[in-house]
């Protein structure tokens, strides 16, 4: 089969071994897959990862152990936990020390005709949601964890940094808690994409009239300068959700975070469920989102395009 294969320095288009499942897995043929912030990373060295890349996709399971499976319009949960350890016996199992992630971390991914995956992390996907929007939904989930931990509400004025793919998640899903919300971004082009959704934007060389001003700030930048920005917008006592992972580090005297006596929280991976009906009612709306999709064997014009600021998501066909 075609597949994308990373060796830790470069990538290249090989002819890989199809994957026979282990037990409890099945075969999934990938019917398209979306390339991420992490995807691009990961070919900068983040994760020192060696193996087929992909984590986002959709699929059709072509051989499982229950029958009911087969022929089934799926999507896959990316973390495959060990099911041993104290994290995952306590139902912690997306913080298992020993997990496997799929096009991450030591197991397969998707920018290949087939993968595998444990019955378990599978998620059906309705017949009433395309590919193009559910190829969406492991960002969309990500995005639906911060209502989890993060309390929002309705009068909360809630600043979303970020212009991209994840920013355009976030700000949907948050919008259906929060009834002020502002996408703060450098890209004209994509911030009207979020205007036409009738979301309320901001440019960041503008920021000067809002420091201060805001209970919640979501930094969806992916890069380093989004944690100051969030605390030089967020009120005292405010909170800052951080959903940026880059690679580098970050040169920042934290002590904003002290005097103001700032909330931090981690969010990463999130609900699929949640995802997927949000996705399927139309709540969450992805048609302005999809920049483009390539085919694999084109998958090096695909990760260019992905790469380009301008973009937002880019997908790939096997
Ligand atoms: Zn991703
Ligand atoms: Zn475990």
């Amino acid at each position: 089969m075609k597949a994308v294969f990373f060796n830790g320095s470069t990538a290249e288009l090989i002819d890989a071994r199809k994957p026979r499942p282990r037990r409890g897995e099945v075969l999934i043929r990938v019917d398209m897959a979306g390339i991420c912030a992490t995807d691009l990373m990961i070919l900068q060295g983040y994760m020192a990862f060696n193996g087929i890349l992909g984590h986002e996709f959709i699929g059709t399971v072509v051989s499982s152990e229950k029958s009911e499976l087969v022929d089934k319009r799926i999507t896959g949960e990316i973390f495959v936990p060990c099911r041993k350890c104290a994290a995952c016996r306590s139902g912690n199992k997306k913080h298992c020390p020993k997990r496997t992630v799929i096009g991450i971390d030591g197991r397969d991914g998707a920018f290949a005709e087939f993968l595998t995956l444990p019955e378990d992390n599978l998620h059906l996907i309705p017949d009433s949601l395309s590919d193009e929007a559910a190829v969406f939904v492991e960002l969309a989930a990500a995005a639906c964890e911060m209502p989890l931990r993060v309390p929002f509400e309705k009068k909360s004025r809630v600043v979303v940094l970020g212009d991209g793919r994840l920013a355009a998640m976030a700000a949907q899903v948050v919008s259906l808690e929060s009834d002020d919300v502002l996408v703060l971004g450098l890209n004209t082009g994509k911030l009207e994409a979020f205007r036409s959704l009738g979301i309320k934007t901001w440019e960041v060389t503008k920021k000067s009239k809002l420091l201060g001003t805001f209970d919640i700030a979501v930094d969806c930048t992916g890069k380093p300068n989004g944690l100051p920005l969030a605390a030089e917008l967020v009120r005292p006592q405010g909170t800052i959700v951080l959903k940026s992972t880059y690679q580098g580090s970050l040169g920042w005297n934290p002590a904003p975070i002290v005097v103001n006596e700032l909330v931090l929280i981690g969010s990463r991976c999130g609900p699929f469920e949640t995802a997927i009906q949000l996705l399927d009612s139309g709540k969450v709306k992805t048609k302005p989102f999809l920049t483009a999709v390539y085919k694999l064997g084109d998958w090096e014009n695909a990760i260019r395009r992905a790469r380009r600021s301008e973009s937002f998501k880019v997908a790939m066909l096997p």
